[in-house]
C-alpha cells in the first residue's frame, strides 16, 4: 500500500518543478536530499512544516549568530523599515563602521558589501591594483566564495592530496572559463611555510596576494600551526604581497576580534560576512589598510553595487556588533560555554557508544570529525572520514539537531541549558545509528 505523502514532502514536490533540486544552492547540506522547509523559529529552535521540531546548529552557514527572534535585533531592523528602508548613505554608517573598526585590527577603513563572494573579489582587485602585479596564493580546503577564479583547482604540487572527490564538494564546478584558475593562481598546501617560500622565491615578483582562511573551517575547522600566520605575514612583508584573511566565518564568531586578534597577526585586507550583520540580513564588509583603501579613495579601483550599504543592513551590523561587545563580550563567553558544553556532550557520548569522534577549532565555528586524530591541515580531510561525517550530520537530522555543511557546529547567543539538555537527549540515537554504519 503506498504511503501518503507528510506535507513537507508534497510541498517538495510542488517546489521542486521551479527551483532546482527543491534548494537555493549547491551545498549538498545532507539533510537537504529532500529539503526541509521551515515555518517557525525561537532562539536556538526551528520548526519545519511537518511540525518537527530542531536544534539549530546550521544557523545559516555560520551566519546566524543573534538567535531566533531576537528582541533588540528584531527591533532595530524595524526601526529602520519604518525611518528609512531605502537610501545609499545612512545616518547608522559611522556608528556600524566605528564598531568594526573599534574590533578588527586591521580595519582602517571599511567598505560595505552584500556576499562574501562579491567582497573577496574586490579585495584581489585592490590587491592587484596596489602592488602592480597579477596573481595571488590560495591555499587546498579553503572557500573563498562562489566565483570562477577560486573555487578547486589543481595544487601547484600535483602530488599533493586533494580531497575533491567526495559527495559534499562544494569548490570544483563544470563550466568555469578556461584556464581562469590557472591564469590567476596558485593553489599550494596551507600550514606549511616553507611551500609558501619556495613559491615566492620563484613567483614573487607575479604574486599579488596570499588569500587563507586563517582557521580554515571550510577545510575542517583546522587551526594554524604555531607561528604559521606570523611566518605568512612576514614572508608577504618580504615579497611585497598583500595578505588577505578571509574571516567571513572566523569575524564575530572567532572571539569579536577575529582570528587575528586572537593570534596577533595583521592582516593588509580582510573580508567579513556573515555574523556581521547578526545573520538575518546579508551584509559583508572588506576592511584594510588606509594605504590600500586609499585607491577606493581615489577611483583608481572599482567597488561597486546597487545595494551596498543599505540601511537595514548597516542597523544590523550596529545591532549584532554592539549585543556582541556590550559588558566585555559577556554574550560570546556565555555562548561558548554552553558550545562547549554541547561539545563535550557529543564526545562522552560518542565514546559510550564506540564511535571515534573528534571536535576541533574555535568554540564558536568547531567541526566534529569521525576519527580519533585531530586534523592538523585540512589535506589529511579523507574521503573515508568525509563520508562518516556526513552520514553523522543526516542522522544528527533526523534526530532533531541541524548542523552545517558537512560537520561544522555553529552556535548563536540565544543558547541555553535547555538546548544543551535538548542536545544530551537526541544526539545519542545520531551516534549510534552512525555507529552502526562504521
Ligand atoms: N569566504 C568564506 C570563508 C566562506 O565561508 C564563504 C561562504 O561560506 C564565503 C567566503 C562566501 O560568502 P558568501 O556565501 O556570502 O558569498
Amino acid at each position: 500500500m503506498e504511503q501518503a505523502l507528510s506535507k513537507m514532502q508534497e510541498y517538495n514536490q510542488r517546489v521542486k518543478k521551479l527551483l532546482p533540486g527543491g534548494v537555493h544552492y549547491n551545498f549538498n547540506l545532507p539533510w537537504e536530499e529532500t529539503p526541509i522547509h521551515f515555518v517557525k523559529a525561537k532562539k536556538s529552535r526551528v520548526w519545519d512544516m511537518n511540525g518537527k521540531e530542531y536544534l539549530d546548529l546550521y544557523a545559516r552557514f555560520g551566519a546566524f549568530i543573534v538567535g531566533h527572534g531576537n528582541e533588540e535585533y528584531n527591533e532595530s531592523l524595524k526601526e529602520t523599515i519604518d525611518r528609512v528602508l531605502s537610501v545609499s548613505h545612512f545616518d547608522l554608517d559611522a556608528e556600524a563602521l566605528e564598531l568594526i573598526a573599534q574590533f578588527i585590527p586591521s580595519a582602517e577603513m571599511i567598505r560595505f558589501g552584500l556576499s562574501g563572494t562579491e567582497i573577496v573579489q574586490n579585495a584581489l582587485r585592490l590587491a592587484r591594483a596596489y602592488t602592480g602585479k597579477n596573481r595571488f596564493v590560495r591555499f587546498i580546503g579553503h572557500y573563498h566564495g562562489n566565483a570562477d577564479n577560486i573555487m578547486g583547482g589543481k595544487p601547484v604540487n600535483k602530488e599533493e592530496p586533494v580531497p575533491s572527490d567526495y559527495k559534499g564538494d562544494l569548490k570544483g564546478t563544470e563550466g568555469r572559463a578556461k584556464d581562469i584558475l590557472e591564469n590567476q593562481s596558485y593553489l599550494i598546501p596551507w600550514n606549511d611555510d616553507q611551500v609558501l617560500e619556495d613559491l615566492l622565491i620563484r613567483k614573487g615578483d607575479e604574486i599579488a596576494a596570499v588569500i587563507m582562511e586563517p582557521v580554515c573551517v571550510n577545510g575542517g575547522s583546522v587551526m594554524p600551526a604555531p607561528e604559521y600566520l606570523k611566518k605568512v605575514r612576514s614572508l608577504c612583508d618580504q615579497y611585497q604581497v598583500v595578505l588577505i584573511f578571509d574571516e567571513i566565518i572566523t569575524g564575530f564568531r572567532m572571539g569579536i576580534g577575529g582570528a587575528q586578534k586572537e593570534f596577533g597577526v595583521t592582516p593588509d585586507l580582510t573580508t567579513l560576512g556573515k555574523a556581521i550583520a547578526g545573520g538575518g540580513v546579508p551584509v559583508s564588509a572588506l576592511a584594510g589598510k588606509k594605504e590600500i583603501m586609499q585607491l577606493l579613495v581615489d577611483k583608481k579601483v572599482v567597488h561597486a553595487g546597487t545595494f551596498n550599504g543599505y540601511p537595514l543592513g548597516t542597523a544590523a551590523v550596529k545591532s549584532t556588533l554592539e549585543m556582541l561587545s556590550r559588558n566585555q563580550g559577556e554574550a560570546i563567553v556565555k555562548m561558548n560555554k554552553r558550545a562547549t558544553d554541547i561539545y563535550q556532550i557529543m564526545k562522552a557520548e560518542a565514546d559510550k557508544v564506540g564511535l571515534p569522534l573528534t571536535i576541533q577549532g574555535p568554540c564558536g565555528c568547531a567541526a566534529y570529525h569521525c576519527t580519533n586524530k585531530e586534523l592538523e591541515n585540512p589535506s589529511q580531510y579523507s574521503f573515508d572520514i568525509m563520508s562518516l561525517d556526513i552520514i553523522l550530520n543526516t542522522n544528527l537530522a533526523k534526530n532533531g539537531i541541524l548542523v552545517s555543511s558537512i560537520s561544522r557546529l555553529y552556535p548563536n547567543i540565544s543558547l541555553d541549558q535547555e538546548d544543551v539538555d535538548w542536545f544530551r537527549s537526541h544526539v545519542k540515537q545520531a551516534l549510534e545509528e552512525t555507529k552502526e554504519l562504521y
